[in-house]
């Protein structure tokens, strides 16, 4: 099937605009028979849940946390993106949605980033407007700094806690609908399966985490806003409750999932201390304004950072990159510390680090203002590696990060299946094979507070309210079947604890569809996951019981879905014979180590049909045109 992503047409400046005008309206009086149900309470499902009430829907918000403001946006450090151009730096709308398409290696669909670079200027009207702290220079102006992929400074930041005021500040206007009522809040609830009424979303079954108690809520439309999936390689980035869970039982459903195969290895993270560590930490790209990255020249260097001169050290990325330097985008940023340190001349245990120094930084503009950019950043690295980022370089390495794939959604943000619609990182719509800085943050805002509240109406104001019931016989068949699963994974009682089999899964993965991949290593990976998912069907050892908080349980259930996942991710990658972005296929490089696309044969989002577990699935291409910046070979040099 050739999938139409619904883009609106004519000059791409209008199209929202005239978009917005084009679709339906739900009168305000009969906005609150409807009900909405928004699955997760990040950046994307905060702002969706809080427009919503405040639109004056009856709204659900489920997350897995004790608290929306646990969920994984809080992690965010560095900023968020906006073409506001306070620095007067020549930056524009037009500037963002070209660095954008550009930064996502030219595989994402137009008119969804330009809508995306236009309603960000809203995005930080709004933010102020709540109260969030941004970081404001000595005039009292809203500061910017800059972030990878970019020649001007855009990002507006709050220290490096970016995500977590902005959570405060959605979860703040959500708060207010939950007590106006419109709002009924559900934590500790996980979504396990999605209900259609003929082929529409119309409902979820969920298991409440405290009691083990399954229910079926059901509503006019779902939501989900469920984040990323990066844990497929166990070892990321992200918060460690997040899965793929929701996005696969919809995808199970028959939602189609897009671009499985791009996923983000961020290059500044801190690198791997042990085999029995649970998460990997980040150091924001934002330090990368300040730290310059480098290694010694000499594979044989023995001496302390501090004391090998000048000329014995490659500042790699402005030797290769010289007119984006320290702040080349992070795939390319990655690939190069990886080359550095495959090529011998990585620093730190095992040689899997490359520094980030600060010296140069702290010379010209002093400590203190290094400390009131990045202070807590530091703190954070000095806490993990007894390090003083301040005095010796910090070391860094590349760890996965994000997943640029996910449901595939048209220009409304909703998937195949009418009715359910996909916000956040959990969509895959406008970041391409390789995601900015500072531009998820902008994404999850853009959809939750200025891009649902107008395309959800489109679709409900051409649907009945109140199409399931609760005691309908499609709610007790879901019920019955996430049961099943549950109690099957109870029953195995196996000698595996799920973090060996997360662990093994996640290092297939690391190492065979990471950062670099080949049609060799992704088809051993192919031939290996079902086997090793047949192991953790038979061996897994789950201990306490279903009707009790579980942690172990809940993982379980995560982790055998990273098993069918990764064998899509990786059929995707394996399909996809050609480099750009995030998915370096080695095939494809030229004699310097850059990616090589393929666009005669591969501009297209490739989105895959469920065919069954262990089947190969089907997939159907959303053909990709560039008619507003021209498809062109992406370089940083
Ligand atoms: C350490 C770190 C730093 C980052 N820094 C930046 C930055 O500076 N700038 C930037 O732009 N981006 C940054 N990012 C990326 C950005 O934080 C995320 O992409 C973004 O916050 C995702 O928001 P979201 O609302 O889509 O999902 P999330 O914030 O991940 O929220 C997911 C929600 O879904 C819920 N959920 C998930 N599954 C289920 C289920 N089955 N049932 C019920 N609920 C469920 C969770 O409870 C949670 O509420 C960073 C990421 C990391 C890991």
């Amino acid at each position: 099937m050739i999938l139409d992503g619904n883009s609106p047409t004519g000059p791409i400046e209008q199209t929202w605009d005239k978009h917005r005008f084009d679709m339906k309206l739900v009168n305000p009086s009969n906005k609150r028979q409807y009900k909405i149900l928004v699955v997760g309470t990040g950046l994307a499902g905060a702002s969706a849940a809080a427009s919503l009430g405040e639109l004056g829907y009856n709204v659900e918000a489920f997350c897995y946390q004790d608290s929306p403001r646990r969920a994984h946006s809080i992690a965010a450090q560095g900023g968020i993106n906006a073409a506001k151009n306070y620095p007067n730096d020549g930056d524009s709308i037009q500037r963002l949605f070209y660095d954008t398409v550009k930064g996502g290696d030219f595989r994402a669909r137009e008119a969804d980033v330009w809508r995306l670079a236009q309603v960000s200027n809203n995005i930080i009207d709004q933010c102020v407007a709540q109260g969030v702290p941004f970081a404001r220079d000595y005039s009292g102006h809203l500061d910017n700094r800059s972030f990878g992929g970019a020649q001007v400074s855009r990002t507006f930041y709050a220290r490096g806690q970016t995500g977590q005021q902005l959570l405060l500040g959605a979860y703040s206007a959500l708060m207010r609908q939950v007590n106006l009522g419109t709002v009924k809040i559900y934590p500790r609830t996980e979504m396990l399966d999605l209900i259609l009424v003929d082929g529409e979303a119309k409902g979820i079954t969920i298991r409440d985490l405290i009691t083990g108690e399954y229910r079926t809520h059901v509503g006019d439309a779902v939501v989900l806003c469920t984040g990323g999936y990066a844990n497929v390689y166990d070892l990321s980035t992200m918060a460690r409750g997040q899965s793929v869970k929701a996005n696969w039982a919809a995808h199970k459903k028959g939602a189609f999932f897009a671009n499985p195969c791009y996923t983000q290895i961020h290059p500044t993270c801190i690198p791997q201390a042990g085999d029995y560590q649970s998460k990997l930490t980040l150091m924001s790209e934002s330090l990368r304004n300040d730290g310059r990255c480098w290694v010694p020249k000499s594979r044989d260097e023995n001496r302390a950072p501090g004391d090998i001169p000048e000329e014995d050290r490659d500042y790699y990325l402005e030797r290769k990159y010289p007119s984006f330097g320290n702040l080349a985008p992070r795939d390319i940023a990655s690939r190069a510390a990886k080359e550095q340190c495959d090529d011998g001349r990585g620093v730190g245990p095992g040689g899997k680090g490359v520094y980030l120094d600060f010296a140069d930084a702290i010379e010209r503009l002093g400590e203190d203002t290094i400390r009131e950019r990045y202070g807590n950043l530091f703190e954070m690295y000095e806490l993990i590696t007894a390090e003083n980022g301040y005095k010796v370089p910090m070391r860094i390495y590349p760890a996965p990060h994000y997943a640029m794939g996910g449901l595939w959604v048209d220009y409304n943000c909703m998937s195949n299946l009418s009715g359910l619609f996909v916000l956040g990182e959990a969509n895959f719509s406008v970041h391409g094979a390789n995601r900015l800085g500072a531009s998820a943050l902008m994404q999850g805002l853009a959809d939750g507070y200025f891009v649902i509240p107008y395309t959800i109406a489109n679709y409900l104001a051409q649907t009945t309210p109140g199409m399931l019931k609760e005691d309908a016989a499609e709610c007790q068949a879901s019920i019955d079947e996430v049961q099943g699963v549950v109690d099957k994974l109870l029953s195995i009682d196996g000698k595996r604890t799920v973090a060996d089999f997360h662990r093994e899964i996640g290092s297939l993965m690391w190492n065979n569809a990471g950062m670099a991949r080949s049609e060799e290593g992704l088809t051993e990976a192919i031939e290996k996951i079902p086997a090793i998912r047949e192991e953790f069907w038979e061996n897994v050892k789950v201990p306490g019981t279903g009707n009790e908080l579980n942690q172990q349980l809940e993982n379980a259930g995560r982790v055998a879905d990273f098993f069918e996942f990764a064998e899509l991710f990786c059929r995707d990658a394996r399909h996809r014979s050609e480099s750009c972005g995030g998915h370096f296929r080695v095939e494809h490089q030229t004699e310097d180590g850059e990616a090589v696309r393929d666009d005669e044969n591969f501009c297209y989002s490739a989105a895959w049909e469920f065919t069954g577990v262990g089947n190969e699935p089907e997939m159907h291409k959303e053909p990709l045109e560039f008619e507003n910046v021209e498809l062109a070979v992406r370089s940083y040099k």
